[in-house]
């Protein structure tokens, strides 16, 4: 399940196609789960001719701006976006023989040859369309990214304590508080926090030096992670990320190397290390 730093990572594959318009909107199957509530008819009539603008992310929702159509009066704009959902991904192809695969669910073909690509094996990504003024309620409905000016120490703070008998695991992984985060982004931000993964969310809500090291992790560990990806899909050997998938692997911490612990913590597969994050707080 692709988390933050590989959506982040997906939403800049079509950076290429910004400032270009769309010729040909390809939908081989529009009968597949991907389009389910989508209006596949008016993103095949409406889109070409309009011109790929902008593109953010969110945790694991992506949207994509296209421009009204320059010198005909037109004021609504378009926004497609695109989730992932378990294998799902963007990518670009640029041969101008190009012809879509079997997985490729939606193809923009740009001029010169260029076609942006959405493909997914699984059917669990989603396509989505919007036409109007004002950005779709499905975005802006989104719980605010950790890397926003809205996600702050004092709400995460009020949302630990409503949660304050669910194991900081577990309340990492709801989404509707840190879009985005997944389990191995939750494991890593504990590690670097110091915070065994069992401890319950309240211990930390009521300790402002606990707290505060957890919302810079969490800033810290999202940011970092999509700029790695980003770059070179490198991550640091000091990073738990490249030590937690196996049997065995031992903590990257300076001064520390204690053998990894493993468990089933909020229904997923936890990582930490036992002398960092020794001790259940509560
Ligand atoms: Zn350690």
């Amino acid at each position: 399940m692709p988390e933050l730093a590989e959506v982040e990572h997906a939403r800049r594959q079509w950076n290429v196609g910004l400032g270009a318009a769309v010729r040909e909107v390809l939908i081989a199957r529009p009968e597949i789960r991907v389009f389910r509530g989508t209006d596949v008819a008016a993103l095949r009539r409406r889109l070409p001719g309009r011109v790929l603008s902008r593109s953010e992310a969110n945790g694991k929702q992506m949207l994509f701006h296209f421009e009204p159509l320059p010198g005909k009066g037109e004021k609504t704009r378009l926004w497609l976006g695109v989730h992932l959902g378990m294998r799902g991904d963007l990518r670009v192809e640029t041969t101008a023989d190009f012809q879509p695969g079997k997985h490729d669910h939606l193809v923009l073909r740009q001029d010169g040859g260029r076609a942006l690509v959405f493909e997914d094996q699984r059917h669990f990504g989603r396509i989505l369309f919007h036409e109007g003024a004002e950005p779709p309620a499905w975005w802006t409905r989104l719980a605010p990214s950790v890397l926003s000016a809205e996600f702050t120490r004092d709400g995460l703070a009020d949302f630990l304590q409503r949660r304050r008998r669910s194991p900081l695991k577990a309340a990492l992984l709801m989404q509707e508080k840190f879009p985005g985060v997944g389990n191995w982004m939750a494991d890593e931000i504990l590690w670097r926090a110091r915070l065994h993964p069992a401890t319950p969310a309240g211990a930390v809500a009521a300790d402002k030096r606990r707290l505060t090291e957890l919302f810079q992790q969490i800033r810290w560990v999202a940011q970092t992670a999509s700029e790695v990806i980003s770059d070179n899909w490198t991550y640091p050997p000091t990073w738990l990320f490249l030590h937690r998938w196996e049997p065995g692997g031992f903590c990257p911490r300076r001064g520390c190397g204690a053998a990894l612990e493993r468990a089933t913590i909020g229904g997923r597969t936890t990582c930490w290390c036992p002398r960092c994050q020794g001790k259940v707080e509560s």
